[in-house]
């Protein structure tokens, strides 16, 4: 590998790439619990509320809506390639379907930021194939799913 090292990239392993092929359809997938009911992420094999084994959680697409439960405005990261995205707004959002999730607000300015705000997901692309899914404001209109610059040139 040639270049400055990057931390943004996910290793995909055979466990998550369904959950990285989906993001790259712009489907955001989560794992539901067959025996407990309740859905979990990020993805494990095993049920994290009730331990039920792998053979009792699947994947299921979510509905992509979620609310904001905290964010913070990043304006330093000396991680490559963190550094040249700055300001970024890293959050934590409540998906509808219960699991709270580690992710970035885009297309939203920080003053515009409001805890439980409606957001909906949209994908940002990292690298050839790889994106990862990300919240902006929800009912903008008609806008795709696709965030409209690539993650990696966004400034
Ligand atoms: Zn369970």
């Amino acid at each position: 590998m040639s270049g400055p090292a990057r931390h943004d990239l996910p290793e995909a392993d055979d466990f998550t790439r369904p959950y990285w092929d989906a993001a790259a359809e712009g489907r955001l997938l989560l794992r539901r619990c067959a025996q407990c009911g309740r859905a979990h992420h990020y993805p494990r094999e095993f049920c994290p509320h009730c331990w039920a084994g792998e053979d009792r959680v699947l994947w299921e697409t979510a509905s992509g809506r979620a609310t904001l439960y905290t964010w913070s405005v990043v304006h330093r990261n000396d991680l490559p390639p963190f550094g040249a995205r700055v300001p970024y707004t890293a959050a934590v959002v409540d998906l509808a379907e219960g699991p709270r999730m580690m992710t970035q607000v885009v297309d939203c300015p920080a003053p515009q930021l409001r805890i439980g705000m409606p957001l909906e997901v949209g994908f940002g692309q990292l690298a050839d194939g790889v994106w990862i899914p990300v919240f902006r404001p929800a009912s903008q209109g008609q806008s795709s799913s696709r965030t409209q610059e690539p993650l990696a040139r966004r400034r």
